[in-house]
Formats: structure tokens, sequence, C-alpha cells
């Protein structure tokens, strides 16, 4: 792959002028269409000041203006660096001041945000985008595209996007992703997915957030790659989803288990078939089995889970579209990419088949290091290595299975317990809507198992209902000695339950 985006990108614009590139709501841009935006853009950055290596920071919900502020930075070498909208000014101010963002092209109702943090970052130009209602980031699309600079690109050296990682795990740190590392990243998936893809056809229903690794890669690179078109939806809403499907028919979905979840329950409720899908995937959390057996009945297609971090850009494992998959592992690597299991006691002996330590992976994909993070990066990436804080084993045909977060391990009377074996059996439960599993200290165990249930529409679940249906299948020491119902559960903006802050709200 030692090509750029912007190369990649122009091929697909010469293969499929006419294709639709991007439906949002009613509007349709066609790739000839949206390149145009793109060079006007381009060529408007360039004359503001925009040069190769600075960076720009995008904080825009799923739009049209995404795809475009993202290509016509890239046209113009510069690094974009991701930004959730939902961050308060706190957050965008770390973002901004780590990064040293010049620019930023931000969401229009954002602007007291921005204006919160301006003064103490580098900020120079702020533009300001809404679908909605004509913004002054129109005026970029108004230019004659007479300044596209002519930029070389080294894709190896030359850092496409900053991807800052969650901060599930601390502070926040910005990824530093190549050009190689992402078009890489988008050449495995398209070939990993290449027996159901037909080049030029495909609808990819993109609901995961662009400013996210897996909607980046799996939503928006990969399908312009395919000469796909780009289904955008501003978040996952599940009504708006389901109209979606029903009157778009995307032939693919990126999802993440939240979504699937929130599908299965609404089709519960109004049982319909959303069969129009060649392949579903699920990655950036795990799967519960028991979501992944009853999509298959819903959607056709059966949900081909994979696995991945922004580190990786994002994906390094999948269950193969045709031949085996299988249930609760994240499949096999993909081409080009080593994964091993490493004892997670000192990061180095490799271990055997079915043993569990840390998943480490070695590929095109993985991150030039952290952006100004020596240390850190140091920790993340040893002898070619990265290693993913993730807890793994491998079975003996290759196939991988996420077995927890090495922080997420819960250590009761000197057991390792594994929350996601637990969450895979609360799920079986009829009436488990959503569920997660949590260590909290405990003056005797260490720590004790807790597990927060959400139940299903108008149901009431007794904590012994729960504790017997877990003690018919699991271990004494893995039943839930503490259970907590709610209404619902604190999710990041992909989607991901926020376990860090229901173990702080549960030690508090
Ligand atoms: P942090 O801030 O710690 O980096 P994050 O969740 O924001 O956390 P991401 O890069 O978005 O960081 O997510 C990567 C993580 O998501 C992986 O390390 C893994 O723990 C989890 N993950 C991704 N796919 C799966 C899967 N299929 N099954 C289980 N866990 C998964």
């Amino acid at each position: 792959p030692h090509m750029s985006l912007p190369e990649l990108f122009r091929q697909s614009v010469e293969n499929y002028r006419n294709h639709v590139a991007i439906t949002y709501f009613d509007q349709e841009l066609t790739y000839g269409e949206l390149f145009k935006k793109i060079l006007s853009v381009a060529s408007a950055f360039c004359k503001q000041g925009l040069k190769k290596g600075d960076r720009i920071a995008l904080m825009l919900p799923n739009n049209p203006y995404y795809p475009i502020s993202y290509y016509a930075a890239l046209f113009c070498g510069a690094t974009v660096v991701q930004i959730n909208p939902m961050y308060k000014p706190e957050e965008l101010g770390y973002i901004l001041n780590d990064s040293g963002a010049a620019f930023i092209v931000a969401h229009l109702p954002l602007a007291p945000v921005i204006d919160a943090v301006k003064e103490n970052t580098k900020l120079k130009q702020v533009y300001l985008a809404s679908p909605d209602e004509p913004s002054p980031f129109d005026q970029l699309l108004q230019d004659e595209a007479d300044a596209v600079p002519n930029v070389s690109i080294d894709p190896k050296e030359d850092v496409a996007v900053l991807q800052y990682t969650g901060g599930t795990t601390g502070r926040s740190k910005g990824a530093m992703l190549t050009h190689y590392n992402l078009v890489a990243n988008t050449l495995q998936s398209a070939a990993f997915t290449a027996a159901v893809t037909e080049k030029g056809k495909e609808k990819v229903l993109t609901a995961s957030p662009l400013f996210h690794v897996y909607g980046m890669t799996s939503g928006m690179n990969l399908t312009f790659y395919n000469g796909g078109n780009m289904i955008l939806l501003p978040k996952f809403d599940v009504e708006q989803a389901v109209k979606t499907i029903m009157e778009l028919k995307p032939t693919s979905f990126p999802g993440v288990p939240t979504m699937y979840i929130a599908l299965l329950n609404y089709v519960k409720q109004h049982p319909m078939k959303l069969d129009s899908f060649k392949t579903c995937s699920s990655g950036s959390a795990p799967l519960p089995v028991e979501v992944l057996e009853q999509m298959k009945e819903i959607t056709g297609a059966p949900i081909a889970e994979g696995y991945g971090l922004s580190e990786a850009s994002p994906t390094t494992h999948r269950n193969p579209v045709i031949g085996l998959q299988k249930v609760g592992s994240i499949g096999i690597p993909f081409p080009n990419t080593d994964a091993k299991i490493f004892d997670s006691e000192n990061g180095k002996n490799e271990l055997g088949i079915g043993e569990v330590g840390e998943l480490a992976i070695k590929g095109p994909q993985v991150m030039k290091g952290y952006w100004k993070m020596p240390e850190e990066t140091k920790q993340a990436l040893r002898d070619g290595w990265l290693f993913t804080g993730d807890l793994a084993k491998m079975d003996e045909d290759g196939y991988f299975y996420i077995v927890g977060r090495k922080k997420e391990m819960i250590i009761a009377s000197g057991y390792n317990i594994y929350p996601v074996e637990i969450e895979d059996v609360l799920y079986e439960h009829p009436k488990v809507l959503e569920a997660a599993v949590i260590g909290v200290p405990h003056p005797y165990r260490g720590e004790t198992v807790k597990a927060v249930i959400v139940p299903r529409n108008g149901e009431s679940i007794s904590e012994e209902e729960i504790t017997s249906f877990c003690s018919e299948r699991l271990a004494a020491y893995k039943v839930p000695k503490m259970i907590e119902f709610r209404e619902e559960l604190p999710k990041s903006a992909v989607g991901k339950i926020l376990k860090r802050k229901l173990q702080e709200e549960s030690s508090t």
C-alpha cells in the first residue's frame, strides 16, 4: 500500500465518477461532485495557510461536511485530528493543545464550546459547518479550486490522522496513523470481504461515528475504495436506522454490539425482516453470543465479528465472510497481519493454544507511535509488536477469542474472572436487554463481581432470578454477588458501555 489516501480516493473518482458516493437524507453526492467539493475546500484551506504537516481538527457529527473536510485536509498534506463533537471544553482544550492544531472545522452549534477554549490554544482558523442551515463553511465550497497544493506525501512517514484513544485507560493519547497504515487497513478489509463485494454497487449503512476509527475506516474509507454508496446517519437512532434499512436497502453494516441489541429489541416489538444485508460486521466491544444468534434470523446475513483498536487503524481480526465463522470468536488475523499471545505478566513468553495472555499484533496497519509520547509508545510498541492491553486466546484452527481487557479482569479470592463470560450468560436471560459486569473492591475477596442490568421494556426481574440463572451456568465464584438494575447504561459515542463510569459510580 505505498499510496496516500488522496491517491486511493482519486482512483475511485476515476472509476466511479457518476456513482453515488454519499447519501445523507435527501441529499446525494456522486464521486465526481464530492471530488469537486473536496478540491474547492482544499484550495481554500491552502489559501488560508494550511500546509503539509499542519494539524487540522474536525469536530463534526456524521454528515457530508465530514468526508469533504477530511479529504480536503489530506489533499493539503495536513494531519486530521479527530474530535468527538460531544466533548466538553476541557476535553477539547486538551486535544487542541496536545495536537497543536491551528485549524478546526466544527459543527455550527458547537461555536460556544470552541469559543470557551480558543484563547488558550493555537487555533487560527475556525470554520463552522451545518447541514441544516447556511453556514460559514459553505464559502469554502465556492472556491475556484485554483490553489489545490501539489504536495508529495510519503505514505510511510506522513501522519494522516491523529486518532485520540477514548481515554478509558488513562490520559487520552493521539495514535499517529500514517497514510500507509490507513491505506493498508482499507485494502486488508477490502480483501477480506471481496467475496461479497461488488465494486461500485454496495450500499453501506454508516451510523458509527466517522470521528471514531471504526467508522472512519470501515464506514468511509473502505466504502470509497469499493466505489460504494455511504449511507450516512448523523447518529444511531434505532427507528431512523430501521426506516433507512427498509427504504434504501443497504448491503452492509459496520455496527457495534449496542446497535445490534437495539435493532433486535426493536424487531421483537415490531416483527419484520431486515434482510437486504450481504454482510454485517461487529467490532469495538464484545458481541454477546445470544445477540449474534438472534440477529441471524432477522438480517439473513450472519454478523461477522471482528476486532481492532485505534492503534491499528483499527482492524486486525475478523471472521471470514465465506468459510468458517466461529461464534464468540473475533476470527482470524487480517492478510499480512501477525498475532501472538504473550504471557501477560512479563510480555515476553509466547503462549500456546488455549492459553490466555496479552494479544499482540504486527502488521502494516499498526500505528507509527503515540504523538509526542515516547514513553507510552515504548510501552505499546515492543520489538515491532503492538501490545493491545487485551487478554485473548487462540484455538487450534488459529481463531482468536477476546476474554477481556487486562484492566477489566476481576480478581476475586485469587480467581481470575473475565466479565465477558458472565455477560454472555446474562444476555441469554430472556428478560435482560443489556448487561455489564465489573469488579468492585471487597474487603475479603479483594474484588467481587457486580452485574449492572437493564431489563427489557416492561419486564421486572428479581435478584434471585439472576442469581439462580447464573448459578446453573457458571461456577460459584463467577456468579455476580451484587446486582443493580438500571434503566440504561452509560455509553461512549460509538455505543460502548462505559465500564469505567460504572466502576466509579460503584465505588463512591
Ligand atoms: P482506550 O481509551 O483504552 O484506548 P477505547 O475503547 O476508547 O479505549 P478503541 O481504540 O476505541 O479504544 O477500542 C479498542 C478496544 O476495544 C480494544 O482494545 C478492545 O478492548 C475493544 N474491542 C474491540 N473489538 C472488540 C471485540 N470484538 N471484542 C471485545 N473487545 C473488543
